[in-house]
């Protein structure tokens, strides 16, 4: 178990790293045999190396892909109401992990971008924070983080952008970008 209360932990902002760094703070936790759980709220069809990195973790670190590859909401074939209720579906998904006792830390990876598209209601995830188990790290991730969170928050940082690769015509790299 985590020493101390839990933090609610919010990365955000412009520039790369947000899931990085959620994925960075995992891998010391799991140094120390915490549980973890990853919930990918995914943005698309694409295929993450950390989606094969529990394998090799051990069981320490789990991770769900939950929502419906909502990156392409806007001009996607499949209708709204299917992406509520595939959001509606994951966040019965994040109570269950959260409450569950299992895990040190949980991750709502992306789940910014959820809210702000209108799938998920900003007040279902206060609800979440508030309520969560004392000593559980809440991680929270994706740009644009809703005032209400960041106000709850413990710990927030911003990714700024400075310099990133794409804006030089270079591709998301494995490894790196995915
Ligand atoms: P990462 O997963 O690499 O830590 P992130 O979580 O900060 O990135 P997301 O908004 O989740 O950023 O976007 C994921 C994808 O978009 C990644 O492939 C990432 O490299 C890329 N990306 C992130 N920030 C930028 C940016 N400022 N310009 C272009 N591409 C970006
Ligand atoms: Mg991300």
């Amino acid at each position: 178990m985590s020493d101390g209360e839990g933090l609610v932990i919010v990365y955000t902002g412009n520039g790369k790293g947000k899931t990085t760094a959620a994925l960075g703070l995992s891998l010391r936790a799991i140094g120390y045999e915490h549980k973890v759980c990853m919930l990918q709220f995914i943005k698309g069809s694409w295929h993450y190396g950390e989606m094969d990195s529990s394998k090799k973790l051990g069981p320490n670190f789990e991770l769900i892909a939950v929502g419906k590859g909502f990156v392409g909401i806007l001009d996607d074939n499949s209708p709204r109401e299917e992406h509520e209720k595939y959001a509606a579906e994951a966040l019965k998904i994040c109570r269950e992990k959260i409450f569950s006792e299992k895990y040190d830390v949980v991750i709502l990876d992306e789940v910014n971008y959820a809210i702000n598209l209108g799938l998920l209601d900003v007040k279902e995830i206060i609800k979440l924070i508030k309520e969560k188990p004392e000593k559980l790290d809440l991680v929270l991730t994706g740009n644009h983080a809703k005032e209400e969170i960041i106000e709850l928050a413990d710990l927030v940082t911003e990714m700024k952008e400075i310099k990133h690769p794409f804006k030089s015509g270079i591709k998301a790299k494995k490894g790196i970008d995915f």
